[in-house]
C-alpha cells in the first residue's frame, strides 16, 4: 500500500505530478463552473490558484456549488471557495482576489500563469479575458452552460493561427453586451439585470470536468484537444458530444495583440506614482501619452450651471444617473472622456492608483510612436501585509 495521497493519479501514463505541483491557474468567476473546477484543481493538487471574483454568495448558488454552505450567504464568493479549497487540499496555494477581471488582476500577473480559466456568465467578460490573454500570451479555456447544454472552448495565443474568442464574436454577442449600456456614451443603465440562467449542477459539474482535463493535458504538454475548437455537450440528450472548429478572423484586434506582447520588457514602477514621474523616469521628455487599458471618465461638465465634478471612473462603470447634475437638476453633463493621459495635462499629476489599476497591471506610454512599458508594483499593500 502506498500513502502517497496522489499514487492513482500518478499511475495515470504521462502523469506528471511535480508539473501540476508547480502550475499556476486562474480561475475567473466563483459561481457554479468556478466551484466545480476549484474542487478538480484542488483534488488534483494544482500547486497555485487565483481566483478571482466580486460578487457575494447568495441562497440561489448553494444548488449547484459544492464549495458554498448555507452558512456562507452574503460572503465573497472567492474568499470563500480559496478556504474550502485549502480544507480539501492543503498542498494548495490559493490567492483570493476581490474585483472585476480587468481592475483587479494585473496583467503582468496573469502572463505568468500556465492557463486561465473563463467561468464567467457573460459575453462581455468573456470577451475581456480573451483580450487580457492575448495579450499577456496564455491559453484559457472558456466554459459555459445553461439546463439542456455545455461548452468547453480552447483559445491559445502560443498558436496564432487558431481561432480566438474575439475572432468569433458575432453580432448576437454585442447585442448582448450592449443591452446593458445606455447610448450614445456607454454607461452602465441603472435597471439593467443580467439575465437568469436555468442551470443545474448535471451541466456545471461535466463542463468543469472538461474544462480541467483539457487544463491538465495543457500544463502536462500532452494536449489532445486543438486550441480554436469547442465541445458541446448536450447534457439533456445524453448521446455524446459535437466538436466545432472556429474559423480565424484575419482582422482581429485580439490576435495584433500577439505580436505585440513576444519581447514584451517592463520597467517596475509604483502604483503611487503619477504618469508625469514614470515618465521622467523613463527619460521620456517629448509629448508622451500615457495609454490606460480601458476608456476614463475624468469628470463630468455641467453645461447648464458649470458645475464641474471629477469622478475617475472607467466608462464602463459609470451609471447613466451620473448625467444628471445634483446641483441644477439639468439632465446632462458633458463627459471629459479619454483611455489617453497627455503629458501636463491636470490628470498626469495624479497616482496611477487613481485610473483603476491594479497592482502587477502593465501599461504603456508612447513617444514619437515607441512604446515603453510599465508593470505597477504596489509597495503599500507589501509592507501592511
Ligand atoms: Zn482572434
Ligand atoms: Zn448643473
Amino acid at each position: 500500500m502506498s500513502d502517497d495521497k496522489y499514487d492513482r493519479l500518478k499511475r495515470i501514463p504521462n502523469w506528471s505530478q511535480e508539473k501540476l505541483t508547480q502550475a499556476k491557474v486562474a480561475v475567473f468567476g466563483c459561481g457554479a463552473l468556478g466551484n466545480e473546477v476549484l474542487k478538480n484543481l484542488a483534488l488534483l493538487g494544482v500547486g497555485n490558484i487565483w481566483v478571482v471574483d466580486y460578487d457575494t454568495i447568495e441562497k440561489h448558488n448553494l444548488t449547484r456549488s459544492v464549495l458554498f454552505r448555507e452558512s456562507d450567504i452574503g460572503r465573497y464568493k472567492a474568499e470563500v471557495v480559496a478556504e474550502r479549497v485549502k480544507e480539501i487540499n492543503p498542498d494548495t496555494q490559493v490567492h483570493p482576489i476581490l474585483g472585476k477581471l480587468e481592475f483587479a488582476f494585473g496583467r503582468g500577473l496573469l502572463r505568468e500563469m500556465d492557463v486561465a480559466f473563463g467561468c464567467v456568465d457573460s459575453f462581455g467578460a468573456r470577451r475581456t479575458l480573451n483580450e487580457r490573454c492575448y495579450f499577456a500570451g496564455i491559453p484559457w479555456i472558456d466554459g459555459g452552460i445553461d439546463y439542456a447544454m455545455g461548452n468547453v472552448a480552447l483559445f491559445d495565443p502560443r498558436v496564432p493561427e487558431t481561432a480566438c474568442y474575439r475572432c468569433k464574436m458575432n453580432s448576437t454577442h454585442w447585442e448582448q453586451i450592449n443591452e446593458r449600456r445606455s447610448c450614445p456614451d456607454g454607461y452602465l443603465k441603472d435597471d439593467y439585470k443580467e439575465p437568469v440562467i436555468a442551470t443545474s449542477i448535471m451541466t456545471s459539474s461535466v463542463i468543469a470536468a472538461y474544462q480541467v482535463e483539457i487544463a491538465v493535458q495543457v500544463i502536462l504538454g500532452e494536449q489532445n484537444f486543438q486550441p480554436g475548437t469547442q465541445l458541446f455537450l448536450p447534457v439533456s440528450f445524453p448521446t455524446g458530444f459535437n466538436l466545432g472548429k472556429f474559423k480565424l478572423n484575419e482582422e482581429c484586434p485580439d490576435h495584433e495583440l500577439i505580436a505585440g506582447q513576444q519581447n514584451l520588457s517592463t520597467h517596475l514602477v509604483s502604483i503611487d506614482s503619477t504618469p508625469s514621474e514614470v515618465a521622467a523616469m523613463l527619460g521620456l521628455d517629448g509629448e508622451w501619452v500615457l495609454e490606460l487599458p480601458f476608456d476614463f471618465v475624468f469628470k463630468l461638465t455641467c453645461p447648464k450651471c458649470g458645475h464641474i465634478e471629477p469622478i475617475a471612473t472607467p466608462v464602463q462603470e459609470v451609471k447613466q444617473s451620473q448625467t444628471w447634475c445634483p446641483k441644477c437638476d439639468s439632465d446632462y453633463r458633458n463627459p471629459t472622456k479619454s483611455f489617453q493621459i497627455y503629458k501636463d495635462y491636470e490628470n498626469s499629476e495624479l497616482p496611477l492608483r487613481t485610473f483603476w489599476l491594479s497592482e502587477r497591471e502593465i501599461i504603456h506610454f508612447s513617444q514619437n510612436g515607441q512604446l515603453s512599458y510599465v508593470e505597477l508594483t504596489d509597495e503599500t499593500s507589501r509592507r501592511e501585509a
